[in-house]
């Protein structure tokens, strides 16, 4: 009976010993075949909107079904204040071994910037004075002060009462835009005139030839003028010419890329087309952003019957709307009548048609082939100046002088 009873107990601790031995080797291998798991909370990738703070969703962590998350280290470089694509690194040491796991987060900008009026969003102003706009303020939450970069758009005659609305608009550089709206209410009859005005305007220019000639006349007699330009390439002379114009206080108008009238009075969309391409390019290669546009052949002409039937009607609303302040004339040179046109004839057409008691916006051309113009503009200043008128170049707030619409 002892010896059974030995030999069952010997039995026992085997079993035991190799039940312990298994367990021990199960072990073994789970630790040696497993690794730390990490598993993010949300989103592996996430965007967060600037200044809107970010929060750590965290990550949890397990290494053989035994949760380790209080051994995670949270290294993040997430800047909330700047826009950016950040990492957050997770990683967890446990018994010797080491995992980690990447989250991406990016700070975006949605923010437009935030304008101010400066002295509000209604001003009463009365005729004939001269409107200064007061501007605004513009400053965004990732670029600062973007003054610099708002747009207006939209024009005030001081000479008709009524309402006008100035557009602002300004974006960030992440492509938030804002906009504001200003009224502008004249009020008021405008002051009969004491003496009269000359708008002296050029139009199919800039030429290194006549402009020249012009732009010596204008600032020999300290007068600005007004010239509305055509496609001038890329020629830097002509450049010049005009950079010298805007600095001799002139005014640039944007008379058309192109002036041929069978693709500009093609439809609306062609002429529009032709006169933001002109007015960008004024923007890119003057830094100026011209206000005043004449229809190539004035708002009554016929000609472009041909290529659209009532597209004038509708022009004439289209530019306004779109911010242009468009002026034909009320005295008329001849200088286009043929070629060459004698200078005396064009100094007598302009002393005819000059009036005191009106704002004179005289049409002349500075073409190459206008010679003949750039000669009579002595004497008309000359003359103009001893009958007392005066000239100015056109403003944003100029008197219009519109043509009665034929198409
Ligand atoms: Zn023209």
């Amino acid at each position: 009976m002892k010896d059974r009873q030995k030999k069952s107990k010997g039995l026992k601790i085997l079993i035991v010993f190799l039940i312990l031995l298994v367990f021990a080797g199960g072990a073994f291998a789970l630790y040696m075949y497993t690794t730390p798991q990490i598993s993010l909370q949300g989103d592996k990738v996430m965007e967060v909107t600037m200044k809107n703070g970010y929060e750590e969703p965290g990550a949890t962590a397990s290494f053989a079904f035994h949760d380790i998350s209080s051994h995670i280290d949270i290294d993040s470089q997430v800047d909330d204040s700047c826009v950016g694509s950040y990492k957050v690194i997770y990683t967890v040491h446990y018994l010797e071994k080491t995992a980690t796991a990447e989250r991406t987060v990016n700070v975006v900008d949605k923010e437009p910037p935030e304008m101010t009026l400066l002295k509000g969003d209604h001003l009463t102003v009365f005729a004939s004075e001269v409107f200064e706009d007061p501007g605004v303020k513009a400053i965004d939450d990732s670029d600062g002060d973007v003054t610099w970069n708002v747009k207006a758009k939209g024009y005030v005659d001081m000479y008709n009462k009524g309402d006008y609305e100035i557009e602002y608009k300004v974006s960030d550089s992440y492509g938030n835009e804002a906009i504001a709206y200003r009224t502008v209410t004249v009020k008021g009859e405008p002051n009969k005139l004491k003496k009269g005005v000359i708008y002296l305007t050029f139009d199919d220019g800039p030429s290194n030839k006549v402009t020249k000639k012009i732009l010596k006349t204008l600032e020999k007699y300290k007068v600005p003028a007004t010239f509305f330009v055509i496609d001038y390439g890329d020629d830097p002379k002509k450049i010049a010419l005009m950079q010298r114009a805007l600095d001799d206080g002139c005014a640039i108008g944007v008379h058309g890329y192109s002036h041929d009238y069978s693709k500009i009075y093609k439809s609306p969309e062609a002429f529009m087309e032709n006169v933001t391409k002109l007015h960008d390019k004024l923007l890119e290669d003057l830094g100026y952003d011209a206000f005043a546009m004449r229809f190539p052949g004035g708002s009554s002409n016929t000609v472009s019957i041909s290529y659209c039937k009532g597209i004038m009607t509708d022009l004439v609303k289209l530019v306004q709307k779109e911010g242009y302040m468009y002026n034909d004339w009320n005295v008329d040179s001849t200088d286009a009548s043929a070629n060459s046109v004698p200078a005396k004839r064009i100094i007598a057409s302009v002393k005819a048609g000059c009036d005191p008691e009106k704002y004179n916006i005289i049409l002349m051309h500075d073409s190459d082939a206008k010679e003949t113009t750039a000669e009579a503009l002595p004497a008309i200043i000359k003359w103009a100046k001893k009958e007392g008128y005066e000239f100015r170049a056109m403003t944003p707030a100029c008197p219009t002088y519109h043509h009665k619409v034929n198409n």
